[in-house]
Parts: structure tokens; C-alpha cells; sequence
């Protein structure tokens, strides 16, 4: 595990941390919604527009050959930190929710017709039930929802009560942003493939705080977002089976997905680029590269214990508090914390943390339909990243018996 001098030095990676706001130390705690960036990250930005920036596929120039083998080099760096067969297995997306889409929209054309089920669970995040909602209503096809139990864990009985002759696909989030639910996937993706179901699991919230292998778990895709794990905005990865992304038609249309094109026909592009229509955000690619070597470099199995002792940590400080409820009690769980206060409405609790400098996220997390489930409108999440700390925890305590007090005062 991460000893707290080791947490110091890390933090001092992340120039923001050093930030005030209201003139108060920044206590960050919203990173699931996304993390902050290490210097390297943003310096290897920088560096990319400095040194080696140039179309990448395209050019016969030396600039662009070299742009091209640093984007193809970032293709490994992700195949290897989620151990991928193959780089042609590895998409460059603008986030998880585009790999989403990609997958809905590509498989249901190829796949699916009136009639056909999709099957997600009750945690998921809007991204993993709208791209599934927009093809079932364009197509005819039935969305079926897993249920949850009173402590957030998925029935895994009744998701495979719910898997029938016409479910297609199973797409299911690893870890939950509302509940910090980590899901038995590899027991899902078990149970699916005995019914010849295909996976694609959601793992927005999963990468940065736990070790993913998608040869081990078997998934046929896999999604997630550069920023939840410590790499620039706009650029995400779709990790599918090779078989399966050569079974798919092309998502977008344009230059780089193609081999030829006459005016009367195309032929696509070999995996992956079959799937990344015009430009890629060759930059992204190598600043997310970046922050994976840097997560790999400090063991995201060191990562993981370490915020597993936080989260701990958390929740019996949490607990102690009168009248605080937490939302989401699953054996289970993983760097999210989202709880509510008798008395307190969500966004007063946030409104008056982020006065005393603590960063946390009120509201539904883009989850409405797990709201609902709850029977609540919305929580109070914090989230927790390796750079995060005990004292941070405390001042988050404390900062919510202060508003406790105001409140019943
Ligand atoms: N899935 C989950 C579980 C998430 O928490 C999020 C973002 O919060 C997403 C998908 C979508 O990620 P992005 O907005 O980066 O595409």
C-alpha cells in the first residue's frame, strides 16, 4: 500500500492541488465526474506541440511519420495496461460514452432486429442506457433492466432469470458512479456466454482504481474515458474483441476509416482505424498514454489497497455522523461515497462544502433512473483518487457537522 510520505510526494505531481478557492485550501473530491492531471500529462501536451506535431497517416514527411508512430506507441501503451490480445483491438474514441454509442449503434445495425433484447442493469449511468434506448427505438428492440438489491448490489439470479432467447448483449457498468457497487463482471460475462449473450462493460469508473484485464475477464467490449483516469479530456477507448470489431460495420463515415473511395463505393480500413473516421486526437492519445505509464509506474494494485483504506476510512467517519445516511452499502465498493443528511438538501450540502473549499458532486450523477429505483432525487458523492487524504476526509466531516449544525440551529 501507498504510505502517506509516498502520497505526499505524488501530490506534489498534480500542480492544481496546491490551489485555493474562497481562500481555502482546495480539498478535491469529485473525481469521479473527472481527475486531475499529473505534470507529466500536461507537459507531454506541450511537448507534443513543441516537438512532433503533424497530421498522423497521412504525410510522408518526417514529421508526421514520427506523429505516427507516438500515436501507434499509445495504441500499445493501453493494449498493454489493459492487457488486449492485439493494438488492433484498441479504438480511440472521444470517451466512454462515444465507445458506448459505437458499440449500440454498430452492433444493433449488425445484429439485431425487431423484437431482440438488450439487457443493462439498474446502476447505469446515462450513457449506458440512452445509445441502448436511442437502437431499441429505431430498430424495435426491448431494453430489459437488472435489478438491485436494498444495498446496491446487482441479483445476479434475476439478471440471468432476465437473459431470454432474443438478448443480444449485456452491458453493464464494472463500478458504479453512484454507489461505488463494484459488479461481479467476471461472473457476468460467465453467465452471458453460456447463453451465447455478448458483454461490453462500462469501465468509466473501474480503470483508474483497479486492475483490468480483458483477456482474463473474457468482455467482448470494453469502454472508458482518458479524463476519470488521469489523462486529457476528449479522447476515450473502445476495447473489442478483433472478431467482433471485424464483424461490425464502421460507426462515422470520413478519412482514415477508409482503404478506397469512388464516388459509387467505399471499402473500410483494416482494425482499428476502420473505426476512426478523420482526425484523431493524436495529442490526447499520447497525454493518455502518458498517465497510464505514470498510474503502471506507481502499481495500480498500490493504487487500489491504498484507496480501499480511504474509502474505509471514509465511511466509518461518515457513519459517525448524526442523521447521515449512505447511499449504497455494498460489500463490494470502490472510491465513491455518496451519502445524504436528514435535513439537508443535496445541493445545500454541496453548496456549502464547496464554500470551505471541498469539491463534491450533488445531484442525480446521471443516473435518474437509478434515482428513481432509490426513491430519492439526488446524493451528495464524494470521490476519492490516490492523491486524496486522511486529513481531506476529516475536513469533509467536519465541513458537514458544521452545516449539520447551521441547519438544525
Ligand atoms: N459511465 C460511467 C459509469 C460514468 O461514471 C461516466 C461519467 O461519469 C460515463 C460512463 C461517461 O463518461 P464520459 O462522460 O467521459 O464519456
Amino acid at each position: 500500500m501507498l504510505k502517506q510520505t509516498e502520497i505526499d510526494k505524488l501530490r506534489a505531481d498534480f500542480p492544481i492541488l496546491t490551489r485555493e478557492v474562497y481562500g481555502k485550501q482546495l480539498v478535491y473530491l469529485d473525481n469521479a465526474a473527472t481527475t486531475q492531471k499529473p505534470r507529466c500529462v500536461i507537459d507531454k501536451i506541450t511537448e507534443m506541440y513543441t516537438t512532433v506535431n503533424a497530421n498522423v497517416h497521412r504525410g510522408v514527411h518526417f514529421l508526421s511519420q514520427e506523429a505516427t508512430e507516438v500515436h501507434e506507441a499509445s495504441r500499445k501503451v493501453v493494449q498493454q495496461f489493459i492487457h488486449a490480445a492485439s493494438p488492433n483491438e484498441i479504438v480511440f474514441t472521444r470517451g466512454a460514452t462515444e465507445s458506448i454509442n459505437l458499440v449500440a449503434s454498430s452492433f444493433c445495425n449488425a445484429f439485431c432486429s425487431e423484437g431482440d433484447e438488450i439487457l443493462i442493469s439498474a446502476m447505469e449511468h446515462h450513457s449506458n442506457i440512452v445509445p441502448w434506448q436511442m437502437q431499441a427505438e429505431r430498430l424495435g428492440l426491448k431494453l430489459r433492466v437488472a435489478p438491485i438489491n436494498e444495498r446496491g448490489e446487482l441479483i445476479l439470479e434475476q439478471l440471468e432469470q432476465l437473459i431470454t432467447p432474443r438478448t443480444k448483449l449485456i452491458a453493464v457498468t464494472h463500478i458504479s458512479n453512484v454507489l461505488g457497487t463494484v459488479n461481479p463482471i467476471k461472473a457476468i460475462i460467465d453467465i452471458a456466454h453460456r447463453h451465447d449473450v455478448l458483454v461490453l462493460i462500462d469501465a468509466a469508473q473501474s480503470v483508474q482504481h483497479t486492475k483490468v484485464d480483458v483477456q482474463a475477464l473474457d468482455c467482448d467490449f470494453l469502454a472508458f474515458s482518458s479524463h476519470k483516469i488521469y489523462g486529457p479530456t476528449g479522447v476515450g477507448v473502445l476495447y473489442g474483441k478483433e472478431k467482433w470489431l471485424n464483424a461490425l460495420p464502421p460507426y462515422q463515415g470520413g478519412g482514415e476509416m477508409i482503404a478506397s473511395v469512388s464516388f459509387e463505393k467505399t471499402t473500410y480500413n483494416t482494425l482499428p482505424y476502420k473505426f476512426e473516421a478523420g482526425t484523431p486526437d493524436y495529442v490526447g492519445a499520447a497525454a493518455l498514454a502518458e498517465a497510464l505509464r505514470y498510474l503502471t509506474a506507481i502499481g495500480i494494485d498500490k493504487i487500489a489497497s491504498y484507496e480501499q483504506e480511504l474509502l474505509s476510512y471514509a465511511t466509518e467517519k461518515l457513519s459517525s455522523i448524526a442523521g447521515l445516511r449512505i447511499i449504497g452499502t455494498a460489500a463490494e465498493k470502490r472510491s465513491v461515497l455518496s451519502f445524504l443528511v436528514e435535513g439537508v438538501h443535496p445541493y445545500d450540502m454541496g453548496t456549502l462544502l464547496d464554500r470551505m473549499g471541498i469539491a463534491v458532486r450533488t445531484g442525480h450523477h446521471c443516473a435518474e433512473p437509478l434515482m428513481r429505483v432509490l426513491g430519492i432525487d439526488g446524493t451528495v458523492r464524494a470521490s476519492f483518487a490516490f492523491y486524496n487524504t486522511r486529513e481531506e476526509v476529516d475536513l469533509l466531516a467536519e465541513g458537514i457537522v458544521r452545516i449539520v449544525k447551521m441547519f438544525r440551529a
